[in-house]
């Protein structure tokens, strides 16, 4: 038997009006101004957001956590301005293949207690970070590989604690070089695309090490 998720919703709603955590997964066409009766809700995971607009999330003024995996029709974060609480926030573009444009990151620069910000394939119209980047409460970011060297490094060059998150070179999980079996590090791609480079730790040293220095040569030059 198919169970209609807004039936489920709405029943959930009723039952636990204070629910506090809620996870929606693969649950197709759902209506996500539903959401707007979970006023009490501090963790929201969702795969795909079908909505417009992300004007629900305002209605849940206490979220700390929020996962969202799938947002392809949105272009305006102006909403999260409103989620003074929001600690954490992952979100993924919705199309694959492609970079999903965003008016601007701007609003997020206004959550204090932000810690967490993880994007991928998400690139600002306006094309500034610096403006997200805000928050004293930043310990963790992942930007993906959307961002070039002279974009991170001016969006930075304020805030040299956060410098660790945009060094050039990172680790790959645990993929291993097919050559040497030695790790495998992920370099940026350029502004714009999501073109990936990977570089063996052993058999691309030199190309690691001209990546790094020329990061800090940017970073300098902007610094000063
Ligand atoms: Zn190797």
């Amino acid at each position: 038997m198919r169970v209609d998720p807004k039936v489920v919703v709405k029943k959930l709603s009723q039952d636990d009006p204070n629910i506090r955590s809620l996870m929606v997964w693969h649950c197709k066409r759902f209506d996500v101004e539903v959401l707007r009766r979970f006023t009490e809700l501090r963790s929201l995971r969702i795969a795909y957001w079908y909505g417009e607009s992300l004007e629900a999330l305002t209605c849940m003024p206490h979220l700390e956590h929020l996962h969202i995996y799938m947002l392809p029709r949105i272009d305006d974060f102006t909403p999260f301005e409103k989620l003074k609480n929001l600690r954490a926030l992952t979100l993924n573009a919705g199309i694959w293949s492609d970079l999903q444009k965003i008016k601007t990151f701007a609003p997020l620069g206004q959550l204090t207690e932000l810690f967490l910000i993880d994007f991928f394939g998400l690139i600002p119209e306006d094309g500034r970070i610096d403006h997200m980047l805000t928050s004293p409460s930043l310990t963790d970011i992942n930007l993906a590989d959307v961002h070039s060297f002279t974009e991170l490094a001016a969006a930075i060059h304020r805030r040299p604690d956060l410098k660790r998150f945009f060094v050039p070179v990172q680790s790959w999980g645990d993929e291993k070089c097919e050559k040497c079996g030695a790790d495998i590090m992920r370099l940026l791609g350029l502004h714009g695309t999501r073109r990936r480079k990977f570089a063996c730790v052993q058999c691309h040293a030199k190309r690691i090490q001209d990546h790094e220095s020329a990061f800090e040569a940017v970073y300098k030059s902007i610094a000063l």
